[in-house]
């Protein structure tokens, strides 16, 4: 242990980190699965931890346990076209995140779903309006 490195609570519990990294994951899309747009419940690994894929954010997307599961140990990219719910803009911002730009992914999350709650700037203003009414 080095001298100069601060102690965080993180750093002292793993789990804690492991746990605030989900939950920063499903923050990006407010929630939803990256491939159909429902309830994110669980984190998919794009790469499978099988073939080597890593626990960092840009191999690890906010799924449902459907996609989750359906999904398995296949590609993303190869997976998610054969979807009935297959969005090309989807299919762009699984790219973005995937080459770890998690701004355009989420601009292109959001041009896909406009209504989901991952525009958070515009549902902010629209609540102030609400409240100028
Ligand atoms: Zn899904």
């Amino acid at each position: 242990m080095h001298i100069n490195d601060a102690v965080f609570l993180e750093d002292l519990c793993p789990k804690f980190k492991l746990r605030q990294w989900r939950k920063s994951i499903h923050r990006f899309t407010g929630k939803s699965c990256i491939y159909c747009g429902k309830p994110s419940e669980s984190i998919d690994h794009v790469l499978p931890r099988s073939q080597g894929g890593l626990s960092t954010t840009e191999n690890c997307v906010p799924a449902c346990l459907s996609c989750n599961g359906d999904k398995s140990d296949e590609n993303a990219l190869y997976w998610y076209r054969k979807q009935k719910f297959y969005d090309p803009r989807r299919a762009m911002a699984i790219r973005a995140w995937l080459d770890g730009d998690l701004r355009l992914a989420i601009r292109l999350l959001q041009w896909a779903s406009p209504n989901s709650k991952v525009n958070n700037k515009n549902q902010e203003q629209d609540e102030s309006k609400y409240e100028a009414a």
